[in-house]
Order: C-alpha cells, then structure tokens, then sequence
C-alpha cells in the first residue's frame, strides 16, 4: 500500500505516547513511545512524531491495541437456562438435554414469546460487558426462532443495538440452528431455504450460518441451505464439528465460507483442506469448557497446515452463558495451549476477516481506527490474567466511545 497521506496534511487527531501492541500472523508487535494519528477515521499515521492535529490525547504510557472483534456471538434470546446447570453437573449432555426437549429448543420458546423492548433490554446488558472489555466490532446471530417471523425479530433487536451504541455489530441469519421438537428436518431445511429471500428482502442480515452436526443438520442440508445463500448475495459460515465429524467443514470451505467454527473433531485432511483455503477456524473454548468437552481443536495440526485461527466467547445461553472475550482468551492459551500471540491475532485481525471485514482489526496505515487503550504495558497480559479487565477506553472509527 502506498502512503495515503502526506506529512503537510492536518490529521483529525493524535494519540501520543502510547505503547502500541498487536499480534501479526501470530507474532507479538510491541512498540512503546509510539504516536498514531486519525483522519476521517481511519489510521492516518504510526510512528515516533508528533504531527499536526487538531485534538491531541495523551496516553500517558498505556497500551493501545486493535479494539476487540467477538466474532461468533447468540447474543439475542429470550430468558435463561440456569436451571439446567444442575442437571449438567449432574452428568447429563448437551444431546440428552436436547432430547428432553430442554435446551435450545426452551430458549426459542421464552424468544418466541419475549416482547421485543424486553429481548432488547437483555441483549443491552450482555452487550455491556463487552463494550466494557474494549470490543468495538460483534457478530449477533438470530437461531432462536425456529420462524421466519421470529427470526426476523431477534435480527431487529441486532439492528437496534447496532443503532444505539458505538459498535459495529455484524447480524447473521441463523436459521438452520434447530428444527422444532418432532419436526421432519428435510421440510424444516426447506422452509429455512425458501424464508431466505424474504431475509434478504428484509436487508436485517449480512451472513448465513447453519449447524451442521449429528443432533443438528446433515452436510447435504446445509449444503443446498448455504448454496441459496450464497447466491442470493450473503457471505456463509457453518457450526461444524463441535460434536462430530460429518463432513461440514470441506463443504464449507468448497463454497467459499468466511468461517467454520468451532472444530474440535476436524481431523487431519480437513486441516490440509482448511489451511490452503481462506476460511478461517473460528475456536470457541468457553463452549469446550462449559459442556466440559475432552476432545480439542487440533491446535498443532492447524498451525502445521497455516489455518488462520480466531477465538471467539460464543456467547449463548446454553452451551457457553459467556459474556467475556477476555476470559475467553485465556481459555484457548490454557485449555488448548494457543500462544498468547494466537490469540490476541484471532480476536483482532483473523477475527475481522471471519465477518469478511477488510482494513480491520491491525494498527496500520489507511486501516479504521477501531482501537482500545488499556491500563497495562503488553496485550499478553490481556490474556495471562484472569478476570482482569484493565480497559480503559474505546475509539471506534476515529471516535471515542
Ligand atoms: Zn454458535
């Protein structure tokens, strides 16, 4: 990229003496005594200078990174399922909740049945928690609907975050998440193919996600639901192997996918496959964690074969009631020994190209200046520490929030 500005220019703004932290393809960046400078919000200039500016801050020494990106979040549900914890540590799984009809299908009946002012208060005080941790850019899913109608409500509630904050909020159409208790899952896969041109008439979503997974949808389901997808314009991702290996994730890298996410059962070949692609491995450690899951991601596979990885909360209120990016993060060092430095780079850069989001997620020349200032001196102390939240404040496109 060439320089985009010129040293005669007056910059909007200047943050001065910070130390500025990234990780680049999984390598730590740290460069104290730096200065950045922001025009029309983006990154107009990084480096030791003091250059003409309008507003000047001062960072007194702190850090400043990339602002967070939780790149896979259901954000947007209706009540909560802290009454099945007992039953979870009691012993019974996921699967066995989901045959008793508990599980997600319980929380698509209290969305169903939530008011939309009421499903947008709750999602504001989750979303709180990570515009606390510096996070600038989330993925919301609907999913919990199990109707176009309701669906479409859940995506309203997303564009309505998105109104009223200071973030960049990505919606995704969930549809394909589960089909209601007793229902043929070919004609529900079907109605989810067909109720996509009215999604996309309502312009309320920009990507399609489904679950494809031996107690969700098969490859050849999700397959024709992403297919429509794609044609009609969305950027696709799938929940592939979390529980099992049923083939999702070639499919999804065949078509193009921004994502596949989760993965603890990908084997070896689909690393190959996944690595000489450019979708990236969206981890999920707090759903691994909280379903107390033992079969990992194949973290050393993945780094063999240059899949980019991200890390994300999986916010959601059943397999992973997380709302922490930062505890998130160090549950993929501690859990599956990425190096703090992965991390940091898939909850920043990798986690920007999962949404399919380009100049984001990097301190760089021409990038937007989502960028969050933290009271402490290296971003791995971000992700050593534990229920450790040093932020300090958040710009969002050039704008503190
Ligand atoms: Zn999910």
């Amino acid at each position: 990229m060439g320089r985009l500005y010129n040293f005669a220019m007056i910059h909007d703004y200047m943050i001065c003496n910070i130390i500025l932290g990234q990780a680049i393809a999984g390598q730590w960046q740290v460069s104290p005594k730096t200065n950045i400078a922001i025009a029309n919000g983006r990154i107009s200039y990084i480096g030791p200078d003091k250059v003409d500016a309008k507003q000047i801050y001062n960072g007194r020494g702190r850090l400043l990174t990339p602002a967070l990106i939780d790149c896979h979040t259901h954000l947007v549900y209706g009540g909560n399922r802290a009454h099945e914890f007992d039953l979870r540590l009691n012993g019974a799984s996921y699967q066995d909740i989901a045959k008793q009809g508990g599980g997600i299908n319980y929380t698509v009946q209290q969305t169903q049945k939530a008011s939309e002012k009421t499903l947008y208060q709750q999602a504001k005080v989750r979303l709180n928690h990570f515009m606390q941790q510096g996070v600038a850019t989330i993925e919301i899913k609907s999913g919990y609907g199990q109707n176009i109608h309701d669906e479409l409500k859940q995506l309203r509630i997303a564009r309505q975050l998105a109104q009223n904050h200071k973030m960049r909020i990505i919606p995704t159409y969930l549809g394909a998440h589960s089909a209601p208790a007793g229902a043929d899952k070919g004609q529900f896969i079907a109605q989810c193919i067909s109720d996509l041109d009215m999604v996309k008439q309502s312009g309320l979503a920009q990507q399609v996600d489904g679950f494809c997974e031996n107690i969700g949808f098969t490859t050849n389901q999700c397959e024709e639901y992403l297919t429509r997808a794609k044609q009609l314009g969305f950027a696709i991702k799938l929940h592939s192997d979390q529980l099992s290996n049923i083939g999702g994730t070639p499919m999804a890298v065949r078509l193009g996918a921004l994502s596949v996410d989760h993965l603890e059962y990908i084997d070896e070949s689909d690393c190959q496959i996944l690595g000489n692609s450019s979708t990236i491995a969206v981890l999920l450690p707090a759903a691994f964690y909280y379903l107390r899951e033992t079969t990992r991601p194949p973290i050393g596979l993945m780094r063999q074969y240059g899949v980019k990885m991200a890390v994300a909360s999986d916010c959601n209120p059943g397999s992973s009631p997380c709302h922490s990016l930062l505890l998130s993060m160090n549950m993929a060092s501690v859990l599956w020994q990425m190096t703090p430095a992965e991390v940091f780079c898939g909850v920043t850069h990798h986690a920007a190209l999962a949404l399919g989001l380009e100049n984001l997620g990097l301190i760089k020349e021409g990038y937007i200046a989502d960028m969050a200032l933290w009271n402490c001196t290296h971003p791995n102390q971000l992700i050593y520490n534990i229920g450790y939240n040093p932020h300090h404040k958040t710009m969002v496109a050039g704008e503190w929030r």
